[in-house]
């Protein structure tokens, strides 16, 4: 079997050889394709095709939490552990799923047909709790149900789609297709053919003029990012979609990318264009196979009709874009990691500056935005800065996407324009909380947020009026707890998410996160020693100050809103 399995391998990996390390992780994507897993036989022959050491290879593997070199069942369960599924019995749906299969979690089943494994966030927090069996994504799962959804008799679930406008998000929870047609005839592409008659300096200077902030979390404007790789000079220049999102609690670039692809394609090849660059990555988390599939499908659509490729409506701009999927690993969202993992290694995040702009993928001025930013920008250049600006606040211009989940009658996708209150949101667009049940607190940013309570819910949504509240907006996740929940438990979650999520660079976060999750294991189990809550303060602290990147700075940032609102909680933690 191993043999067919290497010359099955050896054809399909001769086309993949002239990218050498660049191809290192669809070859791996494939080769597990193929094998069911990544014997060192396998990983030799992946190196030896793409001239990568065996030792790298299996660095990468072991990086990647979706690669394995151990046997895995042919399905691969993945029960999402994050807060709100864990809350909504993620638990107890790993457990009934593993009493079905007889199977341990993280061990083969007998028939080899399945493994059951608990994941971070899957990015379906709207359906909590969720799985992926397979590539197919599930929600809402209960326990009793678990043959259907080991049948996958189970339908995919569908996101509510709502809120105060739909400009973002018009052509999302429709039921529109996906095609580029319909994109079209609801005046898709019409942004870019416009940029084509502008001139690249004009385009930046319109993306500039609007304000636009990115929407991925650390809102560096947009327009300056731009002119700043269309100034640098050096060949290739390289565009980026940043999808591997992962933040727990959000779900918005998902839904994007599975209900309108054309949009952020759009807004690709628009960032192209304005900055001289002919060859775009399109990388999307491992967690969302389905969002993969419907966007490489758009893309080789556009390129058929032209839109992607040589001489784009005749305008002269040749801009391609490759699709890559990511593999497991919540730190490929950091920028610099996501580069990294393109050009084939492990995602460690870079030390900055240089920033990607002058020295970005394979050491050449990229531009990297996620999906959401993207989506923006054909919205910009069609209406123009001045006709974008009359949306949101003077200082948070434009639509905004939250992700509401959590204990609330209507969680899903809410695009608002900045300005308008958390209480909104959560009380007019989202439904408000269960039946008899009170607030008890919003985690507003996702794992690496702070916690709102009930003071805070006439809070403006803006990046000034959040900033001064000192709340973060991040990526837009809104997690909401009623009085039945578990904070400890979700504490421990969320330091259990960083511990398994630090990449190992440096020590601050990759001790500090495992100290984190020690000392609320502890907690939450009514077990702490003497100490521990100086030691969470300190590790915290350290961890801000002294981390290389972002993931380390802010693991601590729910924990020590948490300590400070809820001092009575840490009371036991002496
Ligand atoms: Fe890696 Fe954490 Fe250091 Fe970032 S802060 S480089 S994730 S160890």
């Amino acid at each position: 079997m191993l043999d067919a399995n290497l010359t099955q391998l050896r054809s399909i990996l001769t086309g993949l050889a002239p990218q050498g390390r660049a191809a290192l992780l669809p070859a791996l994507h494939l080769a597990q394709q193929i094998h069911g897993w990544l014997p060192e036989a396998v990983a030799a022959e992946v190196g030896r095709v793409l001239g990568v050491p065996l030792a790298d290879v299996h660095g990468v593997i072991d990086f990647y939490e979706m690669l394995s070199r151990q046997p895995i069942g042919r399905t691969v369960v993945r029960v999402c552990s994050a807060p709100v599924c864990g809350l909504a019995g993620a638990d107890r749906m790993a457990d009934a799923l593993c009493g079905y299969l007889k199977v341990e979690t993280g061990q083969v089943s007998a028939d080899g047909e399945f493994t059951v494994e608990h994941a971070p966030c899957l990015g379906l927090c709207d359906h909590a709790p969720a799985l992926l069996i397979g590539e197919v994504a599930m929600g809402s799962a209960s326990p009793g149900q678990s043959a259907e959804l080991c049948a996958r008799k189970v339908e995919r679930p569908i996101s509510f789609v709502g809120g105060d406008i739909r400009i973002l998000t018009s052509n999302c929870g429709q039921g529109h297709s996906t095609s580029l047609a319909d994109y079209s005839s609801h005046g898709g592409y019409a942004g870019l053919k416009k940029a084509l008659t502008m001139t690249p300096q004009d385009v930046i200077a319109e993306v500039k003029a609007a304000g636009l902030v990115g929407r991925g979390g650390a809102a560096f404007p947009t327009g300056i990012k731009w002119e700043g790789a269309a100034k640098t000079a050096g060949q290739p220049k390289y565009i980026v979609c940043n999808a591997d999102e992962s933040e727990p609690g959000t779900f918005k670039d998902r839904i994007l990318m599975e209900e309108d692809p054309h949009r952020t394609i759009e807004g690709m090849i628009i960032a192209a264009y304005a900055v001289g660059a002919n060859r775009g990555y399109f990388y999307i988390r491992g967690e969302y196979p389905y969002a993969f599939k419907v966007v490489s499908d758009a893309v080789d659509e556009a390129r058929q009709a032209g839109v992607i490729g040589e001489n784009i409506f005749g305008s002269g701009l040749d801009f391609d874009i490759e699709m890559r999927l990511g593999a497991g690993a919540y730190i490929c969202g950091e920028e610099t990691a996501l580069l990294e993992s393109i050009e084939g290694k492990r995602g460690f995040p870079r030390i900055k500056p240089p920033f990607p702009t002058t020295y970005g993928l394979f050491g050449k001025p990229t531009v990297i935005n996620n999906v959401e930013t993207f989506c923006n920008i054909p919205l910009i250049v069609q209406g123009g800065a001045a006709e974008y600006r009359k949306i949101g606040t003077q200082r948070s211009p434009g639509p905004k996407l939250f992700c509401v989940s959590g204990q609330i009658q209507k969680p899903g996708l809410y695009e608002v324009p900045f300005g308008v209150t958390l209480r909104h949101l959560l009380f007019e667009l989202a439904g408000s909380l269960k039946q008899g049940r009170k607030l008890q607190a919003v985690l507003m940013g996702g794992a690496a947020g702070a916690f709102a309570t009930e003071k805070d819910l006439d809070v403006i949504l803006s990046f000034e009026n959040l900033s001064a509240a000192g709340l973060p907006l991040g990526s837009g996740a809104v997690m909401v707890f009623d009085d039945t929940a578990d904070l400890r438990d979700v504490l421990k979650r969320l330091a259990h998410f960083f511990a398994e999520e630090s990449c190992g660079k440096c020590y601050p976060c990759q001790l500090g996160t495992q100290r984190q999750f020690e000392i609320l294991d502890r907690a939450a189990a009514a077990a702490a020693v003497a100490g521990d809550r100086e030691r969470l303060s300190d590790v915290g602290a350290t961890m801000i100050d002294a981390s290389l990147c972002g993931l380390g700075q802010t693991a601590p940032t729910a924990v020590l809103s948490a300590m400070k609102l809820w001092p009575e909680m840490f009371e036991q933690i002496k």
